[in-house]
């Protein structure tokens, strides 16, 4: 009897999830969840609901969902379960930048004896971010790769679509704004090629975000402005949003426009007192490019008011993170990300500057198969960037 009433509000909330009614959804799931007896249909009901707090930005209550759907997924003993629930327990801490957390529970996904394509492919991308999240480039790199080589074996363009944008968001990281254009032009493509009324149609949005920074980047307002009417919010309000959802990252990132504005208002106490309290929450989850940041625009703002000594702290911080994120170009030696350029990831992951690939490419010839070893890591070959561009 009760059985048969959760069976409907689980159809319901299904169909609520698809018009995008996500609250009405989750009410319903969690309805239903409260008549189910059986271990399976415990594990769907709190997996939709996890998508669905995700969705609607509540991804401190959706980890806790998700806590709960692994302790069912042990109960069953089932490897597929498990692996499935690990996964999600990873997307939610990566979405609360908690990315080491993140990174075990996506090496658990992957370690579980048994586990669904879909959950391998999803596990990468969530590990290519989280790596994003700590700044290890060349290993999200990796994880990315592995995510795009199964997207297109496996015909999955929602993967597709999602690993793009954030190999985009990556290369515009790292300020080689045309290729981070590029990958997320390519995931424009795909998210156009789907029919109207398709539920993956809605991430047109979050890819309007990512497409509008290379654009504005490079000076090019117009196309910014096509794709993003506001792709920066005040940033006040947009940190007590990322405050309010949990976003650490996102936190720093709007502390850190607040800090520059003013410093451009020359306003440089206030400035120093907003960039001590984005490097903080930048050191509290690990991320090393904005914590380089913090260091860089901290540096200058001593050195103008004459602080040589503080100046000088800072500046070691920043040249140590450089070594910790490999961020310099194993050809000549100078620093990868700095200024805007087109760059070049051999196949460790290493980033090499656009215009060092010419010496490695001819540095192959005569080697063996054109190969030879990365210049910074020696260990894995690598082969010359400009074959498989
Ligand atoms: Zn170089
Ligand atoms: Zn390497």
């Amino acid at each position: 009897m009760g059985q048969a009433l959760a069976k409907r509000e689980m159809d319901k909330g299904m169909k609520q999830y698809h018009e995008q009614r996500f609250a009405e959804a989750v009410d319903e799931w969690s309805s239903a969840l409260k008549k189910m007896t059986k271990a399976r249909n415990k594990f769907e009901a709190l997996g939709n609901i996890c998508l669905a707090l995700c969705d609607l930005g509540k991804y401190r209550d959706a980890l806790t969902h998700s806590g709960l759907q692994i302790e069912v997924a042990n109960d069953t003993d089932d490897p597929v379960l498990k692996s499935e629930a690990f996964l999600m327990y990873a997307i939610c801490n990566e979405k609360l930048s908690e990315f080491t957390k993140a990174i075990s529970y996506c090496r658990y996904c992957l370690q579980t004896e048994k586990v669904a394509d879909r959950t391998q492919s999803y596990a990468h991308l969530c590990l290519g971010n989280a790596y994003v999240g700590l700044s290890e480039f060349p290993k999200a790199w990796g994880s990315y790769t592995k995510a795009l080589t199964l997207a297109r074996t496996k015909n999955d363009k929602f993967l597709e679509l999602m690993t793009s944008a954030r190999v985009g968001h990556m290369f515009s990281l790292l300020t080689d704004y045309d290729t981070g254009l590029a990958y997320c032009c390519k995931a424009w493509d795909v998210v156009s090629g789907l029919p109207e009324g398709d539920p993956h149609v809605r991430y047109r949005r979050l890819l309007a975000v990512y497409i509008a920074t290379p654009y504005r980047r490079t000076g090019r307002y117009n196309e910014a402005m096509d794709y993003c009417e506001r792709a920066s919010p005040r940033y006040e309000s947009a940190y007590s949003i990322m405050s309010e959802t949990g976003d650490r990252l996102g936190q720093v990132e709007a502390l850190s426009g607040m800090a520059k504005t003013a410093t451009s208002q020359r306003d440089l106490a206030k400035a120093t007192e907003l960039n001590v309290k984005a490097l903080d929450i930048a050191q509290k989850i690990g991320n090393k490019l904005e914590m380089l940041r913090c260091h860089a625009r901290l540096r200058t703002l001593y050195a103008a008011t004459g602080d040589e000594t503080l100046a000088h702290r800072h500046f070691s911080v920043l040249r140590q993170l450089l070594d910790e994120m490999e961020l310099l170009c194993g050809v000549c030696d100078e620093v990868v990300g700095e200024r805007p350029e087109k760059l070049d990831a051999l196949r460790c992951g290493h980033f090499i500057h656009g215009r060092c690939s010419d010496y490695l490419a001819r540095s192959t010839l005569g080697r063996a198969g054109k190969t030879r070893p990365c210049p910074a890591c020696r260990r894995k070959s690598s082969e010359n960037p400009a074959l498989y561009t």
